[in-house]
């Protein structure tokens, strides 16, 4: 395994730290306190191509590999983790249809996420159905004329309400029976021009094939508030046969293979996360002097400050490990990003609260980016799967 970068990913990483220096963090907290949605970073992130990282070259004319994907991923998410996981949601969403659609669905599916800054969402999580997505009720029911039938509810759907496309797993055959389908619905398309900001509405799609989508109002998050969550209830959308990928039995298949690519790609944000929090803390430690010293050079202070770095430089390797699987294809790649998702998880919740509590009094004002760090840390725990069901992956694979 090789550590140095190659001159593409220096470039790559060259421009998103000149994004993340320039436009993000100089305006971040006034962003984020105002909840409006990073239209202008992520129309920004479309044109620099660091946006549909998975669409592969036979629509987008370039491939940028999983390792690349993270690096990326990761410098994005030292400026913001919303803005991240808006813009890495698209991968989400969309690595299934490249990785089991058909040429023609990739070249429907894919090719308007190239040609425009446009959003999609993956809709897998619903109320009664979290951790245990066994549980789903939404359900497609097969008709004469052999189209299908939608219905059903998902909540916390990140980008929903700005989404051009949704993916939706659901059941098939029998409402309470084991088969999940993965189906694509493109929508009218919206990019910053058509809906700026959604503030706090709701969205209601009319679609022509037969149905509708109604899209609830933004949750109001405590952290990650540059990523737009909502929730989606599916009424009687009609659905074609082309729209399901791959085998329609075997959407279960499908969102673990979309898992294992994602959950390394949350590892990244956590990682990026986490690498901040240490930067803003050593940076805060040097200026601040008490008992006569800088509070970095006062032995338990430091003694946290090198705990911090060691686990962003750990959790690094994880990463790296969990990407390399992907690039590989190794069978083994689900159990590694289960660690890296975990290990980073923890960093970044690590790197935040010891971060805070280092900037004292000051870091539990929303003056100091490290409090914001705080709050957004917590989902990366949560999200693509929580730490137990990591933990119970691992555990599954070991024995
Ligand atoms: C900001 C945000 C964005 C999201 N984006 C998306 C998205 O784009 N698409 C999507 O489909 N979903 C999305 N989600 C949903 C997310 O993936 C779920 O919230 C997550 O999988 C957990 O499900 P749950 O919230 O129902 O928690 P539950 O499953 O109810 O779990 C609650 C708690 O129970 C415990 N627990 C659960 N299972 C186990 C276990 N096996 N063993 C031991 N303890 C356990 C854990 O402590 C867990 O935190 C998002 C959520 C948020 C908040």
């Amino acid at each position: 395994m090789d550590f140095n970068l190659n001159e593409n990913q220096l470039n790559y990483l060259g421009s998103v730290k000149k994004l993340v220096k320039n436009e993000i963090t100089p305006h971040v907290l006034e962003m984020e306190k105002f909840h409006k949605f990073p239209w202008g970073i992520i129309n920004k992130a479309w044109e620099m191509g660091i946006m549909n990282l998975c669409v592969p070259e036979a629509i987008k004319g370039y491939e940028i590999d999983a390792i690349s994907s993270a690096l990326i991923i990761e410098e994005l998410s030292y400026g913001d983790t919303g803005i991240s996981t808006s813009a890495m949601c698209n991968d989400l969403a969309n690595v299934v249809i490249g990785q089991h659609g058909s040429d023609e669905q990739k070249e429907l599916y894919l090719k308007p996420f190239v040609e425009k800054p446009l959003l999609a969402s993956f809709c897998l999580t619903e109320p009664n159905a979290g951790s245990d997505n066994s549980m789903m009720t939404s359900f497609m029911a097969k008709r004469d004329d052999g189209t299908y039938i939608l219905n059903g509810s998902k909540c916390f759907i990140t980008n929903a309400s700005y989404a051009s496309q949704y993916t939706v797993i659901c059941k098939v055959g029998k409402p309470t029976g084991n088969f999940m389908a993965c189906v694509v619905i493109p929508v009218e398309q919206v990019t910053s021009k058509e809906l700026p900001d959604i503030g706090e509405a709701t969205r209601e799609i009319t679609l022509s094939g037969g149905g509708k989508i109604i899209i609830g109002k933004p949750e109001d998050k405590l952290g990650q508030r540059l990523s737009n969550t909502a929730s989606i209830t599916f009424e009687d959308v009609v659905i074609q046969p082309g729209q399901i990928i791959g085998d329609r039995r075997f959407g279960f298949k499908y969102i673990v293979d979309v898992l294992d690519y994602a959950r390394p790609m949350v590892a990244a944000i956590g990682l990026g996360l986490a690498r901040r929090a240490l930067d803003l803390t050593i940076e805060y430690t040097r200026e601040r002097k008490q008992f006569g010293q800088r509070i970095c050079d006062l032995p338990v202070a430091r003694d946290m400050i090198t705990a911090m770095w060691k686990k962003v430089e750990l959790s690094r390797l994880a990463l790296l490990k969990a990407v390399c699987k992907i690039e590989e294809k190794a069978p083994d790649a689900g159990i590694y990003a289960s660690l890296a998702k975990n290990t980073c998880a923890e960093a970044a919740l690590f790197c935040a609260n010891e971060g805070l509590h280092l900037h004292g009094g000051y870091g539990f004002t929303m003056e100091y980016e490290i409090s914001k760090l705080a709050r957004d840390a917590h989902i990366i725990d949560i999200y693509e799967g929580v730490r137990e069901v990591q933990d119970m992956i691992i555990g599954r694979e070991l024995v």
